[in-house]
């Protein structure tokens, strides 16, 4: 029994020295210029190799992880039309042509993943407007990588 008014000791959530997620959030926060160099520095940070705008696969994806078998996409929301994102919201003038050209890319987007998908790659989308919560993006990568083939 613990007496009453005990503070139970905290069990950490993230595993990572103070000084390499310091170093991770510090190029995190200029997600802003650079989405992808954003998630490059993270995959960095884990310590894998990769390859970066793989020609030979489908969609020519932004990052490859050819060991584990996974290709990243780093959209920006606008380009490729993210579904309920307000950074994607379609400007006013000359609608049609920017929803042509944006649909367009979402139909590459999804015939690039699918021809992945087929070929038994995993495919992760990480959108532009994701990394303002880069720690939830820098997790998910780190499970992602842990991921035993
Ligand atoms: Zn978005």
């Amino acid at each position: 029994l613990e007496p009453a008014g005990h503070v139970r000791e905290r069990i950490p959530l993230d595993t990572f020295s103070k000084a390499r997620r310091s170093m991770v959030m510090s190029r995190v926060a200029h997600y802003n210029t650079a989405p992808e160099r954003t998630v490059r520095a993270m995959i960095v940070c884990l310590g894998h190799p990769f390859r970066l705008h793989v020609k030979t696969l489908p969609g020519r994806p932004d990052v490859v992880l050819r060991r584990k078998r996974i290709a990243i996409f780093v959209h920006g929301c606008f380009w490729h039309g993210h579904p309920g994102c307000r950074r994607s919201v379609v400007p006013v003038t000359n609608r049609s042509f920017w929803r042509q050209k944006i649909e367009r890319n979402v139909r590459r987007d999804r015939a690039a993943s699918r021809g992945l998908r087929t070929a038994g790659w995993q495919v992760l989308v990480i959108w532009e407007c994701q990394l303002k919560r880069g720690q939830y993006i820098f997790r998910r990568l780190e499970r992602l990588l842990a991921r035993k083939l």
